[in-house]
């Protein structure tokens, strides 16, 4: 199938103003030509856009799949059925929101992420990393403080959403088994966290030995790690030992940005995440000890992210909602617009985020021989961030890899 789209307005993320008079040929899944001079086809659907805006899709490089409840205690009651049904749901409603991408962080497998690349589920195509990896006791260990030892938690959610290993080999094993069964990048858990029980935010996880042996598996892969992490010091080690991504970092000071930009390290923070569980974590059964931490994560955040914009550490688009709160994903544009213009956020949950899942020129811009993802919008996203909100209601067409999946139009 082939299309022409014209009569838009069309919006390149790496300019700041909309470009009138584009046409767009798509064929085979691809761009074909992007053009200011009337495109001639003879077997391409003709789509008048009316004056609407035409742009990449979105993408969210921090989002879980496999997190379909706000306190992990409750994954341990859902089976892999329910699990994989439960994931669908949630798959669908980003693409309705317009991402046609999304990178994993924790929990998808690569069957998941098959499954919508062959068209059997619909949903954004998906990077992902398998299970977190983490110390014991750390962000990713979720037994509870009266077990000892690690029940059998392998037909129900849990088991897909963290791994332990403790000590350079086990941790070698683990990014090896992750990459064995076909991670696209390897989380590992570099600090304490919000939803985890037993760890205090301030503590800092894992050896510079295990960090190096975690980076160097993946390295030697033509893979890459990405690090939970929320403090200055844990940040620093990790970028130190060779961490690419660091996700949240709320709690960052000047010189760790520094660091992060001398090492080209990409910062993803994760902002409407501690706003959705202020508001509304309670509701969905987050606990008192979540929701302090909550409250200290969230009065660093959009400071640490002026900090790394500065610093000109590079910003990808992030979000880390929980099951039930994964509806206020698009709210992560208005939190930042706060310290950030439009034309940023939006680069961000493009250009960038196509970079940091290493498909620039593939994923992000509609250029030649990019994959057709794009959305149209009714109205100018540059100028009104509020167009992405309200579940896709402003926008009326999207298309993933050539295909059509909303038309309103
Ligand atoms: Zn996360």
């Amino acid at each position: 199938m082939s299309f022409l789209f014209k009569g838009g307005r069309f919006l390149n993320p790496r300019l700041d103003t909309l470009q009138d008079g584009i046409e767009i040929l798509v064929e085979g899944g691809k761009i074909r030509e992007v053009s200011d001079h009337p495109i001639k086809s003879s077997s391409a659907q003709v789509i008048d856009l009316g004056g609407k805006v035409i742009m990449p899709g979105l993408i969210d490089c921090h989002i879980h799949v496999f997190l379909t409840e706000v306190n992990f205690a409750y994954l341990e009651d859902v089976p892999l059925t329910m699990l994989t049904a439960q994931a669908g749901m949630l798959m669908r409603n980003m693409l309705m929101r317009g991402y046609t991408t999304v990178r994993d962080t924790g929990g998808a497998d690569a069957g998941i992420r098959d499954a919508v690349a062959h068209g059997l589920m619909l949903g954004p195509r998906l990077f992902v990393a398998g299970a977190p990896v983490s110390q014991t006791g750390g962000h990713g260990d979720f037994r509870k403080r009266t077990q000892s030892r690690f029940e059998c938690k392998c037909c129900s959610a849990l088991a897909f959403n963290a791994r332990v290993a403790d000590g350079v080999s086990d941790v070698i094993k683990a990014v090896r088994d992750e990459l064995r069964k076909g991670a696209d990048h390897i989380k590992i858990m570099c600090s304490g966290g919000v939803a985890s029980q037993s760890d205090p935010l301030e503590s800092v996880q894992y050896r510079l030995d295990e960090i190096e042996a975690a980076c160097e598996e993946a390295d030697r892969w033509g893979k890459y790690v990405s690090a939970h992490a929320y403090s200055a010091e844990a940040v620093r080690r990790a970028v130190s030992c060779g961490v690419r991504t660091i996700e949240h970092g709320n709690l960052m000071d000047e010189d760790t940005a520094a660091l992060m930009a001398e090492k080209g390290a990409f910062l993803v923070p994760t902002l409407v995440a501690y706003d959705s569980m202020k508001r509304r974590g309670k509701d969905f059964g987050m606990t008192e000890y979540s929701l302090r931490k909550n409250k200290t994560v969230i009065e660093g955040g959009l400071r640490s992210l002026e900090m790394c914009r500065k610093a000109g550490v590079e910003i990808g688009f992030g979000t880390d909602l929980l099951g039930q709160l994964q509806n206020d994903q698009s709210r992560e544009f208005l939190i930042r617009s706060e310290v950030l213009s439009p034309a940023e956020v939006i680069r961000s949950a493009t250009i960038t985020n196509a970079r940091i899942v290493r498909q620039e020129g593939l994923l992000g811009e509609l250029v030649p021989d990019a994959y057709a993802d794009l959305i149209v919008v009714e109205g100018n996203p540059l100028q009104d961030l509020n167009l992405f909100q309200d579940e896709g209601a402003h926008i009326p067409f999207i298309m993933k890899e050539g295909v059509p999946v909303k038309n309103t139009l």
